[in-house]
């Protein structure tokens, strides 16, 4: 298979919720105690066909992995630091994490870089920090509106990329999970178009099957921006994109669900 073809049968779908700063540890509970019987009867095709992880704010990561126990849903967090600890008022080390077994982290969420001033060296400093660690990254990168009208999406997308694989080794490069979230469709409703999404999606495998190899074809590629029940399976059914980061619509248990299962609907 050349890169950027796609399709690889071993990827198998990850739809991943990012909670942001909504829910209390009680609403989080309520969340959990509604989504799990609606996945119950399809539990083992979600095994093998589908991967669910949540990322809740930080401090419900205790509650909502005990809801979320014998579930076979993952628990993911929003952020960390990566120094492995200090005088880092508000902040999350990855020892915590792991302490919660979470399963995934995002680094380089548009809000983080956009609202928090987080460049491509302080995101490549967390990636190193996971390097070692079974906490797995899920990498987010995409454009604004203003680098997709000056024709630098590619651009963008590649040396947001880069500057993590250049910092880390394939220990990293084994775990990772790669989320295409373009900024402009971020919580606005406008989604990119599946065409869009590919174009985009196949450039990232590009890249990573030139830099990693045969591992590329492995990394799953997620695609985020205003995903929901209605869109999801156009999206998904483009060869390159490997499961969905969803915002709004995962709040939801029901939407969430729906997004879920669709990857059982898939061919
Ligand atoms: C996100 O913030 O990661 C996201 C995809 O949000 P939404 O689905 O609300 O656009």
């Amino acid at each position: 298979m050349s890169p950027g073809e796609g399709a690889n049968a071993d990827r198998i779908p990850l739809i991943a919720a990012n909670w942001k700063m909504h829910l209390t540890a009680s609403e989080a509970e309520d969340w959990a105690g509604r989504f799990i019987p609606l996945l119950r009867d399809r539990a083992e095709a979600l095994d093998r066909r589908v991967e669910v992880a949540i990322a809740p704010a930080h401090p419900l990561l205790d509650r909502l992995g005990r809801a979320l126990r014998g579930s076979r849903v993952h628990l993911a967090a929003q952020n960390l630091h990566p120094e492995p600890e200090g005088a880092f008022t508000g902040e999350v080390s990855l020892a915590m994490l792991e302490d919660l077994a979470c399963d995934f982290v995002l680094i380089g969420h548009s809000e983080r870089r956009q609202l928090f001033g987080e460049d491509d060296a302080f995101i490549a400093a967390k990636a190193r920090r996971l390097e070692a660690s079974r906490v797995r990254a899920i990498l987010c990168i995409g454009e604004t509106l203003d680098e997709r009208e000056a024709d630098r999406t590619l651009a963008v997308v590649d040396r947001q990329l880069a500057a993590v694989l250049d910092a880390t080794g394939a220990g990293f490069a084994g775990g990772l999970v790669v989320a295409y979230e373009p900024v402009w469709a971020i919580g606005t409703g406008r989604t990119a178009t599946p065409e869009i999404a590919q174009t985009v999606h196949a450039s990232i495998r590009r890249t990573l099957v030139d830099r990693l190899g045969d591992r590329g074809h492995g990394v799953r590629i997620l695609y985020g921006g205003s995903v929901k029940p209605s869109n999801v399976e156009e999206l998904l059914s483009q060869p390159d994109v490997d499961g969905a980061l969803v915002g709004g619509a995962s709040l939801d248990p029901h939407s969430f669900a729906e997004i879920a299962l669709a990857c059982l609907e898939m061919p």
